[in-house]
Formats: structure tokens, C-alpha cells, sequence
């Protein structure tokens, strides 16, 4: 058996600044930054990442 947080989700976000897209993973203990201009996307919280970019879609 997998054992799958059910919160756990991948998110396309748009940056604000550069407007890449990208995905990432919205449980993460590490500041997610874009791969491009290196503007922070989430920051980490308490388990949970705090989405700073515009989330476009969300995958399950
Ligand atoms: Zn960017």
C-alpha cells in the first residue's frame, strides 16, 4: 500500500514576476522558489507550504 497524505496536492502556479509556470508541491518543508527569477513561490508553515504565487491548477 502507498500511504498518501490526502492534502498533498501539486500545484501549477503562475510567478508574479516572470509569470513561468510551474509545478510544485504544496507540502513541502522548503521555501519553493521559480526556477527562472528565483522569486519565492511557497514558503514553508507549519507542515503545510503557504502558496505566495497565483495558483492556476491544481492537480489531485
Ligand atoms: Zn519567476
Amino acid at each position: 500500500m502507498i500511504s498518501e497524505q490526502p492534502t498533498s496536492k501539486f500545484l501549477e502556479v503562475v510567478c508574479s514576476k516572470c509569470k513561468n509556470e510551474q509545478i510544485i508541491f504544496n507540502k513541502s518543508s522548503k521555501t519553493i522558489k521559480c526556477v527562472v527569477c528565483d522569486n519565492v513561490l511557497a514558503e514553508p508553515t507549519g507542515g503545510m507550504s503557504e502558496i505566495k504565487a497565483k495558483i492556476i491548477k491544481v492537480h489531485g
